[in-house]
């Protein structure tokens, strides 16, 4: 992909400019596309290190529902091991991903983000998912462009179907408990429970991955 192409995808995907995103890669950014804490991949930080001397961040570590490094399948760190605080949060400064603890100082590892909050879908269904944004990200991921609910309609099967597979797949009942899966915040409105957007990215490609099969 050209430089310019991720720049407008990484900004696709961080706004809610659906126009743009729509023609890039057919889904929309509706949900915000990013954890509250900055996370990292020890591994992408040493690889970062020994081609570039520095180590930045990445997109992809920072979507809510990613545990792991969609590289290299490494758990993320988001916290100092030390003080148990993750400096980004506070927004002190900005820092470098392979930067020390800016709070106390502590050199060496982050927390392992995984011991905080595992992973709450199925093993297959978070990997799968995982694959596919990360794909997408990448430009990658052309068979979404190719979807087609048109012929899925005609060969009897509607969308209907395909979010149940989803719910299914995911071992949920509702689409509010797949948004708490993947980490979509949820509002309570008149004592209800519902999701804030109505089509977050991560659950429109959730859904996707399982039409995809279908
Ligand atoms: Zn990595
Ligand atoms: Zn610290």
């Amino acid at each position: 992909m050209a430089a310019n192409d991720a720049v407008e995808m990484r900004n696709g995907m961080r706004s809610a400019d659906m126009h743009k995103y729509h023609q890039l890669n057919q889904f929309f950014a509706w949900d915000p596309l990013e954890a509250p804490n900055l996370r990292r991949c020890p591994t992408c930080v040493e690889e970062d290190l020994a081609r570039y001397g520095v180590a930045h961040w990445r997109l992809h570590h920072q979507w809510p529902f990613t545990r792991h490094c969609a590289e290299h399948r490494t758990p993320l760190q988001q916290a100092c091991v030390r003080c148990k605080k993750s400096p980004f949060v506070e927004k002190v400064a900005i820092q470098l991903a392979h930067d020390d603890c800016l709070l106390c100082g502590h050199h060496a590892h982050f927390t392992p983000l995984i011991d905080e909050s595992p992973v709450k879908g199925p093993a297959e269904a978070y990997w799968s998912l995982l694959d596919l944004a990360f794909r997408a990200l990448k430009g990658e991921a052309l068979e979404i462009r190719s979807f087609d609910e048109a012929a899925l309609r005609r060969r009897g099967i509607t969308m209907d179907h395909v979010v149940s597979k989803t719910l299914t797949r995911w071992n949920c009942r509702s689409g509010v408990e797949l948004a708490a899966k993947l980490d979509i915040v949820v509002q309570e409105d008149n004592g209800a429970r519902k999701l804030k957007n109505a089509s977050p990215l991560m659950m429109k490609l959730a859904v996707l991955n399982c039409g995809l099969e279908m």
